[in-house]
């Protein structure tokens, strides 16, 4: 049997996100998260409008209104006694609290700070828009397999089923660059494209 190839461009993950199905946070159902990017600007543009629907409730959302998914605290602060500058940033959470106790690790002395939250955008299976689960996910072992909609999941398991991948188009955004190591290992590839049938099926199930 001839190798496949895997020949489709490198997109960034970018590219994927102008239809995203995430999970309401009223219903569970499906919701629609629709974006307008004004151009690629990486990892997520900043300069775009976005809203979300859901079909099955009628939540609605626009741009910048809420947002539902982890936030990561940051500390930049002098220590209140010594003056040693303090840096120190939390774990994502869903839940920010206002101060954090930290301890200067040069005087020793333990203070209470306030945090300044960020919006968390880093490999969580959540919509960098409004921050929702999405609607695509399967556990695999200890990881999640997500993705945004039916494009991303037929890109996903063209890429995963080729026996060939020749990265030479690669760039640091792509895609295919920033999968985990999990995914692209030869030795879980019928396991992947196994739950990519589940994700797959889900979304015929629900006539998308
Ligand atoms: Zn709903
Ligand atoms: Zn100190």
């Amino acid at each position: 049997m001839s190798k496949t190839r895997f020949t489709k461009p490198m997109y960034p993950t970018v590219y994927f996100s102008e239809n995203i199905l995430g999970k309401c946070p009223k219903c569970e159902g499906p919701c629609f998260v629709k974006t307008k990017l004004s151009k690629y600007t990486l990892p997520f543009p900043s300069d775009y409008s976005s809203s979300l629907h859901c079909q099955q409730c009628g939540f609605t959302k626009n741009k910048d209104e809420k947002w539902f998914g982890y936030c990561q605290g940051l500390l930049k602060i002098h220590c209140g006694f010594c003056g040693n500058k303090l840096l120190y940033s939390t774990k994502p959470t869903k839940k920010p609290y206002k101060k954090l106790s930290v301890k200067c690790p040069k005087c020793n002395v333990e203070k209470c700070y306030p945090l300044t939250w960020y919006r968390y955008k880093g490999n969580k299976p959540t919509d960098p828009y409004f921050g929702l689960e999405l609607w695509l996910q399967v556990p695999v072992k200890d990881h999640i397999l997500w993705v945004y909609n039916d494009a991303h999941l037929k890109y996903l398991k063209e890429y995963v089923s080729s026996d060939l991948r020749e990265d030479d188009a690669r760039h640091k955004y792509s895609l295919v660059s920033n999968l985990p190591q999990w995914i692209k290992s030869a030795k879980n590839k019928n396991l992947i494209l196994k739950k990519l049938d589940i994700l797959e099926e889900k979304l015929i199930k629900a006539g998308y």
